[in-house]
């Protein structure tokens, strides 16, 4: 059991042992109370449920926990309880308010993928259970509208004023929400045959929803769905969004087809004034297109020991590594644009960070560190805009010098491939070309990660 400590930064405030122990009797059934209220064909505890997550009490709500009932106790459901496992589907035409009541009395969600969203408009759910032929679809009978008109006749008019016209003044919105309230319970009292119409379908259902893995876009930096991902040409692997290309909504009209608003290109490696441009901002770094604690989990980087992050860049490897190696660790920050250092010093200030110690150097010269003082030297995607021409002998015997013994060097580099994003091709450094260049100076290679992108080799001095 943890317990959270409360401070005032927003985090959901701690729980007492006590109180996470009270939803022991929830763990096999958390839908305990609506299920009973279901058994017991009570429409009104199903409406007042529906209301939690829906907001306001409507007809529309009234007729969707309507359907819900009187679907779920129709021989080819059989009260076939959902658990979000996707074991019992609906399949709604509508979403509206009536939506939402499918969701809470059926337990078939959005998110649960056991439902199935229909764009036709029509007020009707199907329900059907995986593995039967036959399901039941319950729709409301065309006079749903008239019967409220007589039973609640200030309830279209107030309607029209605030939700239509959206020009409802706060007596007539207040008002509203008392009508809707007495057309909800007026509905949820109304026998099934009055308002509704059943009838048995075969239904034509999805399988079930697939697990997708997950990869970071490197655009963004964020996960996103593998299959959500441009999957060839200009913006391959990017998502939607970074790539510009159009994706689908559910929305108050139904699905729709977005076009979304093309980023700049993003630069992989974050190093955009190598790559011959002039801009030296912050780019993504090969830090978010890999899972970054992998990268340390195989760097084997403790507590206690000290990193030299080479050409940090925004610091991204440098941040994370400071709260791996913590206070009695250092992680020393190199890169040769000011901007960025003071932008590693603003960001360690603004997180509280004290065991690092940012440094404006070129890494191809000296290094202002003293001998036998780093554990690892990280080098991420900095090999490849180094000038291929120059000598790298000094630039290892430095690394050499600024390691302990038994040091390790870790090199990132982006593979060689072609691709809509980071450094161009022919700029890309093989494992080989790495190899190359690393062991001639007396560094023995102990390792190679394979990061998607990216590759990590590592090496130890000899
Ligand atoms: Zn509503
Ligand atoms: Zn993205």
């Amino acid at each position: 059991m943890t317990l959270v400590e409360t401070g005032d930064n927003g985090n959901p405030s701690s729980y007492s042992a006590a109180g996470a122990a009270g939803t022991e009797h929830l763990k096999h059934n958390p839908r305990k109370d609506m299920i009973q209220a279901i058994r017991d064909n009570d429409a009104i505890r199903c409406l007042v449920k529906t209301a939690e997550i829906h907001g306001h009490f409507c007809p529309g709500i009234a007729l969707g926990v309507m359907a819900s009932l009187c679907g779920l106790r129709q021989p080819e459901v059989a009260f076939a309880p959902s658990d979000g496992m996707e074991d019992l589907m609906a399949v709604v035409e509508i979403n509206a308010c009536f939506a939402d009541g499918v969701q809470a009395v059926s337990g078939c969600t959005l998110g649960n993928n056991s439902l199935v969203y229909r764009d036709l408009g029509r007020t009707a759910v199907t329900f059907v259970r995986r593995g039967e032929k036959k399901g039941v679809r319950v729709r409301v009978r065309p006079d749903f509208r008239s019967r409220i008109e007589q039973a609640v006749p200030g309830f279209y008019p107030l309607m029209e004023k605030v939700v239509i016209n959206r020009d409802g003044s706060a007596e007539e919105n207040a008002a509203f929400m008392e009508k809707g309230w007495e057309a909800a319970l007026f509905l949820v009292q109304l026998p099934f045959e009055e308002i509704l119409i059943t009838e048995t379908v075969r239904p034509v259902l999805p399988d079930y929803a697939p697990v997708t893995r997950s990869v970071v876009c490197p655009g963004c930096g964020e996960t996103v769905m593998a299959t959500k991902v441009v999957a060839e040409g200009e913006g391959r692997s990017l998502c939607f969004m970074c790539a510009g290309s159009p994706y689908r909504e559910v929305e108050g009209q139904g699905i729709v087809v977005r076009e979304s608003r093309k980023r700049p290109s993003p630069d992989v490696c974050g190093h955009r004034s190598g790559h011959g441009q002039s801009n030296r901002g912050r780019g993504p770094s090969s830090f978010r297109m890999h899972d970054s604690d992998f990268v340390f989990s195989e760097l084997g980087l403790k507590e206690g020991e000290s990193l030299l992050d080479m050409g940090c860049g925004a610091g991204d490897y440098t941040i994370q590594a400071s709260g791996i190696v913590g206070n009695s660790g250092t992680v020393y920050a190199l890169d040769k644009w000011e901007e960025m250092i003071k932008g590693v010093v603003e960001e360690a200030g603004f997180q509280g960070i004290r065991n690092i110690k940012a440094i404006t150097s070129d890494i191809t010269g000296p290094l202002p560190i003293r001998d036998d003082c780093a554990d690892v030297c990280l080098i991420a995607t900095v090999l490849h805009i180094l000038d291929p021409e120059q000598d790298k002998k000094p630039l290892f015997s430095e690394i050499r010098r600024v390691l302990k013994p038994g040091g390790r060097v870790a090199i990132i580099e982006c593979k060689k491939e072609v691709r809509p994003f980071g450094p161009p091709v022919h700029m890309c450094l093989s494992p080989e070309e790495v190899e190359k260049m690393v062991t001639r100076h007396g560094f023995e290679r102990i390792g190679f990660t394979d990061l998607g992108y990216n590759y990590m080799i590592q090496y130890r001095s000899e």
